[in-house]
């Protein structure tokens, strides 16, 4: 009989950036996939709107009846709408396009930045990690997830303009932090569809090294046709292609990730 496993303090990382296409939602899937097979217990739960991490992960959201959205209009509890056991370790909850009018439905209730934090807050000690694939904007959405995690973890693709934003988004970081989650701060930097062959890629990564030093973490996320193609699969990369560049560098970084904690 396998040893039950022992969950340890439950870390809520939020996967950020309101750009839109810079591997949230690849890195959401791929990192929890990864840990997950790290022998960590996971819950992805998908932020997002467009929900992407919740396709890519196989899931018909069509076929959906409730999603984080019936969550923070507490419709429902985050236990009622967690979808067990997608790969090994990984639990999901899912969006669907309901999601879309929470930002505008939630404006008039009370408590509105808190939802989030009281749903994930309430799954502490049964997962080692949470993550949150979050939505391209700085929305209500968004300060929800700000408001609920304990650190973040930003993608930067290196392309041109890699940094625009970012110093927006940690504005956005710094009022939650003295308002609303005093504990809240950068837990990684992730460089992104890095092409080695470029000049710009290199030029992009070396920036962002240089402005957030230790921060970023050392495994760069290569762009590889293979990652692009594993969503319409439904299936994370470490089963995809698993032994290609893109779910070796996922599993590189699920172990920086739990090395960093
Ligand atoms: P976001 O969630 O930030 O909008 P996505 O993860 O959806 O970004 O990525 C945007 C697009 O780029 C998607 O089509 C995705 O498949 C593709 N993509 C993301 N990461 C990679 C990568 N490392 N290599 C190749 N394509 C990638």
């Amino acid at each position: 009989k396998p040893v039950k496993h022992v969950i340890g303090q439950t870390k809520i990382l939020a996967i950020i950036n309101q750009k839109g296409g810079v591997g949230k939602s690849t890195t959401a899937i791929n990192l929890a996939a990864a840990l997950g097979a790290e022998g960590k217990q996971v819950l992805l739960v998908d932020l997002d709107p467009q929900g992407n991490a919740t396709s890519g992960l196989g899931i018909d959201k069509s076929e959906m009846e409730r999603c984080i959205y019936d969550v923070l209009l507490n419709d429902a509890t985050i236990q009622q709408v967690i979808i067990p056991d997608i790969v090994e370790g990984l639990d999901l909850v899912p969006a669907t396009i309901n999601l879309a009018g929470a930002e505008v439905e939630l404006v008039s209730e009370m408590a509105r930045e808190n939802r989030l934090r009281e749903a994930v807050g309430s799954l502490r000690g049964k997962y080692d990690y949470v993550l949150i694939d979050c939505p391209p904007s700085l929305g209500l959405l968004t300060v929800n997830a700000l408001v609920a995690a304990d650190k973040l973890i930003i993608p930067i693709q290196c392309e041109f303009y890699a940094l625009e934003g970012v110093t927006k988004l940690l504005d956005s970081m710094k009022r939650v932090k003295s308002r609303l989650n005093a504990s809240l701060d950068i837990y990684g930097i992730l460089l992104t569809m890095y092409d080695g062959r470029t000049t710009l890629a290199r030029q992009v990564a070396n920036e962002v090294r240089t402005y957030f030093g230790k921060q970023v973490f050392e495994t760069v996320i290569p762009r590889t046709v293979k990652l692009s193609e594993s969503p319409s699969y439904g299936m994370p990369i470490i089963q995809y292609d698993p032994e290609g560049k893109g779910a070796q560098s996922y599993i590189s970084l699920a172990k920086e990730v739990v090395k960093r904690g």
